[in-house]
C-alpha cells in the first residue's frame, strides 16, 4: 500500500535528436513532467515556443500526493484550456470546519461571495489532474519525452548543456533555458551543486486514503485532539471516486514501518469512523520540510515547483505555488526568447516572495498543529481555549492557512499607484474574477497583457497587442470589484496581476506602465 500501481502508463520513443552528431538545440528544455513541468510546457506551447519536455519516468503514479487544487491554480489550468474536466472530476469545495475535541470551533468559507468561474478548491487526486494535464499537452503537440532521464546538467549565462540517459543511451541537448521542475529531490539541484535552505519537522503525519460511502457534507474538517486520537490532530477530505483522505498526525518517535501496517491502521481509522466498512487504498507516513533555493535563477537554468521549494502539506501550498511559478514563469521565458531577458530577474524575485510567503504559512501552521516546544504548546492551548469562547480567539487558530496567490508587492514590473483607490486589487496584486457581460473577466482575458477599461473618459488606446476589454455600467460585481469608477483602468499581465491602475486611462501612462511591465 505504499506501492501503488501506474495510473498511467506511456511509451518510450525514440526521437530523432538522438541520432544527430551535434546536440540538437531547443528554446526551451523543461525537466520533469510532474504538474509543474507539464503546465510550463503547455504555457509555452501555447505562446508558440516549443520546448522539450524530459521525464524519467513512463507513468503516473498511483501514489497518493496533492490532493487539494486551489481556485488560482484552477484559473490558471483553465486559461491553457486544460481545467475542464479538472472541475468534471474534481470534488468542489468552499467550507471548512475546525473542531477540538467533538466539539465545532468554528466554520469559515473560502468563497463567500458569488460571481467567480472557479470554486475556492476542488479535491482531486494528483494522479488524475497529471493526466489532464498529459492529455492537454498531447493534443497541442509538446514534444513530450518519457523515459529520458536528465544526467548531467550544465549551465550557462546563454544557455544549459543537457546530458539525458534513455533505453537506447544517451544523448546531448542544447537549451537556450533549462528548468528544472525535476520535484523535491531534484537531481539538478545537485548536479549544479545547490543546497536547499529551510527546515525539518520532527513530528510524522500518517496519510490514509480510504475507499467507502459516506454521506459527511463536502468540507473540509479538521480536528485538534479528537476523542478517536487523543492529543493529536486529524484532517478529513473527500475526494472522488468515494475516496477519503484522512491524515493522522503521529508522535516524532513513532516507528515509521509499524505505523504503515495495514493491521495498525485499521483500528485507528476504525475508531474515527465507529465502523469497519471501508478499503484502504493507499497508506503512508510522511515528514515534512519547509526549504527553499537561495534564489531560483542559476544562469540559463531556472528551478520552479518543488525542486525550488517545499512546504509542509498543511495550506496545500506545494502544488499550488509551483502551478503559480510557471504561470509567473510562461510569459517572461517567452518575452525572453524574443529578447526581452530582463524579465527573468523578475521571476526569481516575485517567486521568492512567495515562497518565502508559503513556508511563512506552512511552517506557522506545522508548529501551531504539532507544537515543538512547551511555549508553543501553551500559546496553542490558550488559543484553542480562547477561540471556543470569542470570536477574536478563532483567528488565532491555524489548522493551515489554506492556498492564495502572492501579492507581489514590491514587483520591478509594477507601476505604483500615485493616489490613493477606494477599492480594487493594488499594483502587484492577483486580479479577482467578476462576471462580465455574460461570462467572466477570468475567460475573456487572453494569454497577453489586457487593458480592463470602464467607459466614461478618455478613449482607451493601447499599444500594439494589447487587448482592450471594455467594463460598462452594468457589470456591478466587476466595477466594485476593482474599484472602477468612470474612466478609470487597469493594466493586467499575462498572469493576470496587477501591472498598473489609473483613475484616468491615457494612451501615455499605459504606455509608460506597459514597458515597465516588460523590463524594457
Ligand atoms: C502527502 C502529500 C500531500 C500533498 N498535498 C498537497 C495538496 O493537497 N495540494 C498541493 O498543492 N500540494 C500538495 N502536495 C505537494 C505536491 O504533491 C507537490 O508540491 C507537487 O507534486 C510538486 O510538483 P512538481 O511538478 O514540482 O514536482 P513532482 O510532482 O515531484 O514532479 C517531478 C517530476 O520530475 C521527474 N524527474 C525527476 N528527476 C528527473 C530527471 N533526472 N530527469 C527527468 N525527469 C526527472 C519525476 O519523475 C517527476 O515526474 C502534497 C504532497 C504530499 C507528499
Amino acid at each position: 500500500m505504499t506501492a501503488a500501481e501506474p495510473f498511467a502508463r506511456f511509451a518510450y520513443q525514440r526521437h530523432a535528436d538522438q541520432a544527430r552528431a551535434k546536440p540538437a538545440s531547443h528554446p526551451v528544455v523543461i525537466i520533469g513532467a510532474g504538474p509543474v513541468g507539464l503546465t510550463l510546457a503547455i504555457d509555452l506551447k501555447l505562446r508558440g515556443i516549443d520546448c522539450v519536455l524530459l521525464d524519467d519516468q513512463d507513468r503516473i503514479g498511483g501514489g497518493s500526493r496533492a490532493i487539494c487544487f486551489a481556485k488560482r491554480t484552477l484559473e490558471i489550468w483553465d486559461r491553457l484550456g486544460c481545467a475542464a474536466p479538472m472541475l468534471d472530476k474534481g470534488v468542489r469545495w468552499n467550507v471548512g470546519k475546525v473542531f477540538q475535541h467533538e466539539e465545532l470551533l468554528y466554520r469559515f468559507d473560502l468563497q463567500p461571495e458569488s460571481g467567480h468561474k472557479m470554486p475556492a478548491f476542488i479535491n482531486l487526486q494528483q494522479y488524475y489532474a497529471e493526466k489532464f494535464l498529459v492529455d492537454r499537452a498531447q493534443a497541442l503537440g509538446v514534444d513530450l519525452r518519457w523515459l529520458h532521464r536528465v544526467i548531467g546538467l550544465q549551465s550557462g549565462d546563454q544557455g544549459a548543456c543537457i546530458t539525458v540517459e534513455t533505453p537506447d543511451g544517451i544523448y546531448l541537448l542544447d537549451a537556450r533555458f533549462a528548468i528544472a521542475c525535476d520535484g523535491a529531490r531534484s537531481p539538478m539541484r545537485a548536479m549544479l551543486g545547490l543546497e536547499f535552505m529551510g527546515e525539518q519537522f520532527e513530528d510524522q503525519f500518517l496519510i490514509a486514503d480510504v475507499r467507502m460511502t459516506a454521506d459527511f457534507p463536502v468540507e473540509r474538517w479538521f480536528w485538534f485532539d479528537p476523542p478517536f486520537h487523543g492529543g493529536q490532530s486529524c484532517l478529513l477530505h473527500k475526494q472522488p471516486d468515494d475516496v477519503w483522505r484522512i491524515d493522522l498526525q503521529l508522535s516524532p518517535d513513532a516507528d515509521t514501518e509499524h505505523e504503515r501496517r495495514p493491521e495498525v491502521v485499521r483500528p485507528r481509522i476504525e475508531r474515527m469512523l465507529g465502523h469497519d466498512e471501508f478499503d484502504l487504498e493507499w497508506i503512508s507516513v510522511y515528514r515534512f520540510q519547509c526549504r527553499r533555493l537561495e534564489r531560483f535563477v542559476h544562469g540559463a537554468v531556472i528551478f520552479a515547483g518543488d525542486a525550488a521549494h517545499q512546504v509542509s502539506p498543511f495550506g496545500a501550498r506545494g502544488a499550488n505555488s509551483g502551478v503559480q511559478d510557471a504561470d509567473n514563469l510562461g510569459w517572461k521565458l517567452a518575452a525572453a526568447l524574443r529578447g526581452r531577458t530582463g524579465l527573468i530577474a523578475s521571476y526569481d524575485q516575485e517567486r521568492s516572495q512567495a515562497a518565502d510567503e508559503n513556508i511563512l504559512n506552512s511552517s506557522r501552521a506545522t508548529d501551531f498543529i504539532a507544537p515543538r516546544h512547551k511555549a508553543e504548546a501553551r500559546f496553542r492551548n490558550a488559543a484553542l481555549a480562547l477561540a471556543r469562547q470569542t470570536e477574536f480567539g478563532k483567528r488565532f487558530v491555524n489548522s493551515g492557512r489554506l492556498s492564495t496567490p502572492t501579492a507581489y508587492a514590491e514587483s520591478p514590473l509594477s507601476r505604483m499607484d500615485t493616489t490613493p483607490w477606494a477599492a480594487g486589487p493594488p499594483p502587484g496584486a492577483p486580479i479577482p474574477d467578476a462576471p462580465l457581460g455574460n461570462g467572466y473577466l477570468s475567460e475573456t482575458l487572453g494569454q497577453g497583457f489586457a487593458l480592463l477599461h470602464r467607459q466614461g473618459g478618455a478613449e482607451a488606446k493601447g499599444a500594439e497587442g494589447l487587448a482592450i476589454i471594455e467594463v460598462f455600467d452594468q457589470d456591478e460585481a466587476l466595477i466594485a470589484r476593482f474599484g472602477l469608477t468612470s474612466g478609470a483602468g487597469y493594466l493586467i499581465r499575462p498572469d493576470r496581476h496587477v501591472a498598473a491602475r489609473f483613475h484616468q486611462v491615457t494612451h501615455a501612462a499605459v504606455t509608460a506602465a506597459l514597458r515597465k511591465a516588460n523590463a524594457a
